[in-house]
């Protein structure tokens, strides 16, 4: 076997079309292109992993935005409280500057709100008996919890 030739760190399940040419690649990189054939996959066989991990929301920016203009700051001000820069506070509420974990978990504190969810990912994938031909959309299944 040889290792997925777009990230090369697993070995490669599967053939894709990108861009005209084929490239032997892993179950993470699929989505990259076009698959044109699946290896190794089993007949009716399911692989179901869980994975769940925290993350901050999506919505984190509107949510911060409402707690400061429910509590009539500027974002100045706002950024005075919560000990940052007004710059970030700015590209925080337009959503140009995604808070990390640390600093998500900091603001929840300071102003009672909640940005950290943790998300559970669902991925299924099935080899269908018609074709052993799978899109990204027949292999990735979102589950929000
Ligand atoms: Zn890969």
């Amino acid at each position: 076997m040889g290792l997925c030739e777009l990230c090369g760190r697993k070995e490669f399940s599967c053939t894709i079309i990108v861009e005209g040419s084929s490239l032997n690649v892993c179950s993470d990189c699929s989505g990259f292109g076009k698959v044109v054939h699946t290896a190794n996959v089993p007949k009716k066989r399911a692989v179901k992993t869980v994975l769940a991990e925290d993350s901050v929301k999506n919505d984190f920016f509107v949510i911060l935005k409402q707690c400061r203009e429910r509590m009539n700051l500027t974002q100045k001000e706002f950024a005075e409280k919560i000990m940052e820069k007004e710059n970030t506070v700015h590209k925080l509420e337009t959503g140009h500057l995604v808070p990390g974990l640390e600093l998500a978990r900091k603001l929840e504190k300071l102003l009672k709100i909640a940005l950290v969810e943790h998300v559970s990912v669902d991925s299924t994938v099935v080899n269908k008996k018609e074709s052993n031909t799978l899109t990204i959309g027949d292999v990735i299944e979102l589950d929000e919890r």
